[in-house]
């Protein structure tokens, strides 16, 4: 009934009471992993034991999950803000103007943060959920410099989150950047909760977004058996189960090799003929020589079915177009993702085809700049076409999409913002 965060050996800091399948507690394990906090999670299966256990009325209590937490505080189905002030993260910002202002905190927003801060700039960083980005569904990355073993992705987000704080550099968390404007020297954000950010220089960092099944009832399940992403919380609530992980890419491989020690059965659904054509060798081998892990080449996810939660897929081979159900209540979508840069399009920031930032010599053409481009020089290389308004990362057009590269774009584009500063 009872698990740990096993990502965590210290004692649990916030114990999670709930009902089995439940979207609400899902999300408050998926927040707390990816801070890289310890938590437990209290499975109740009957009324009976939801009574005995969170002290509510029964299994369907609109107050379950409860969070209980070592000073005795109980909240009851608390939202993501609420969790954030208990722990004492909330903020607002102190300063009425900053040098420069992150949006975005994966690597290369904490990247930005930790040079920008460590460098003298009066920096912001905001984040719309939780630091680290998609490393923070990442049980492992084995291919970081330095970390031979390989890391969590919520211990390198960690570490960096306290590294970039002892510089100075302020965070704002769970809350989102919806709109700009800019002005030559001044770029004001706006967040989802109507506070305003002014900066002299700005940093788009915001990633990619999962990309969705495109199924009809995808958000009925959401949380509730369909997961997006390699869902690093949820490996030790697998035990016995059959999990299903869609996609090819080396973040699928990655999850079922995080899944495999617990789940009976791990299934990678992919639409190409083999893993060979998208996974990394050593992953396409450590899948081949795992004996619980199995493979549905050029086969797609049709349809998902249950009530309250999900209980079973139609999975459809793409050969014969013949559709079979399977029964599981664990569906990880890692298909890749997509940028959410609709704000850049308002503002007049050039996107490519699929929506990414163009920056520096892709802005070029025959050598010149952009129509408006008012100033004498070309474009920084990862400057936009608004002068002071830097992209790094996965956001970026032709970015890498790596954790080094991200990390690395973040500290290049503090050294452009320097030399965008120095120009007064
Ligand atoms: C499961 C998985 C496994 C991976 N494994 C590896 C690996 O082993 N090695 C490797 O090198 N790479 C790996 N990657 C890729 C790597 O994680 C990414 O390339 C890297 O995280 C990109 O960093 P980023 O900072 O550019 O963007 P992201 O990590 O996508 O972070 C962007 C952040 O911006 C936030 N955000 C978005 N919009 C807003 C907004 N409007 N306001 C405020 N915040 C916003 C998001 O919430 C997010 O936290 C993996 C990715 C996944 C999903």
């Amino acid at each position: 009934m009872a698990n740990s965060s096993e990502n965590n050996i210290s004692a649990p800091l916030v114990k999670i009471i709930g009902r089995p399948g439940s979207a609400e507690a899902y999300t408050i394990r998926d927040f707390l992993h990816r801070c890289d906090i310890p938590y437990e999670w209290i499975e109740c299966k009957s009324n009976e034991e939801a009574k005995k256990l969170a002290g509510v009325e029964g299994l369907f209590d609109r107050n379950l999950p409860v969070c209980l937490f070592p000073d005795g505080t109980r909240q009851e189905n608390p939202n993501i803000k609420q969790i954030i002030e208990k722990l004492g993260w909330f903020r607002n910002p102190s300063r009425s103007e900053y040098d420069l202002a992150i949006y975005g905190a994966g690597p290369a927003g904490l990247s930005a943060a930790v040079y920008g801060a460590s460098e003298g700039l009066k920096t912001i960083l905001v984040e719309q959920y939780a630091i680290g980005g998609q490393t923070g569904s990442t049980s492992k990355i084995e291919n970081y410099l330095g970390f031979p073993q390989g890391i969590s992705g919520s211990e390198l987000a960690k570490r960096a989150w306290e590294q970039a704080d002892r510089f100075g550099a302020e965070i704002i968390l769970a809350r989102q950047g919806v709109r700009a404007e800019f002005t030559p020297a001044k770029g004001v954000g706006y967040l989802d909760d109507g506070t305003k950010i002014i900066a002299r220089t700005s940093i788009c960092a915001t990633g990619v977004q999962y990309r969705r099944l495109g199924l009809p009832n995808e958000n009925q399940f959401l949380g509730k058996g369909l997961y997006y992403g390699a869902g690093a919380s949820e490996a030790a609530y697998t035990k016995g189960k059959h999990v299903f992980i869609v996609g090819g890419g080396n973040s699928a491989g990655q999850a079922s090799m995080h899944f495999a020690p617990y789940a009976d059965r791990v299934i990678i659904v992919i639409r190409n003929k083999s893993l060979k054509e998208t996974l990394s060798q050593y992953l396409v081998e450590r899948i081949h020589n795992t004996k619980n892990i199995e493979v549905l080449t050029e086969t797609e996810v049709t349809a998902l079915h249950g009530n309250e939660f999900l209980e079973e897929i139609t999975v459809m081979d793409r050969k014969t177009g013949e559709e079979r159900k399977e029964k599981t209540h664990s569906v990880f979508v890692c298909i890749g993702g997509e940028p959410h840069t609709q704000w850049a399009v308002e503002v007049g920031i050039i996107r490519d085809e699929a929506g990414y930032l163009v920056t520096g010599p892709d802005l070029l053409q025959q050598g010149k700049p952009p129509e408006k481009w008012p100033l004498d020089r070309t474009p920084y290389y990862l400057e936009t076409n608004i002068p002071g308004v830097f992209a790094a990362g996965d956001v970026r057009h032709n970015s890498i999409k790596r954790c080094a590269s991200a990390a690395g774009e973040g500290a290049m584009s503090v050294a452009f913002v320097h030399r965008y500063l120095s120009e007064g």
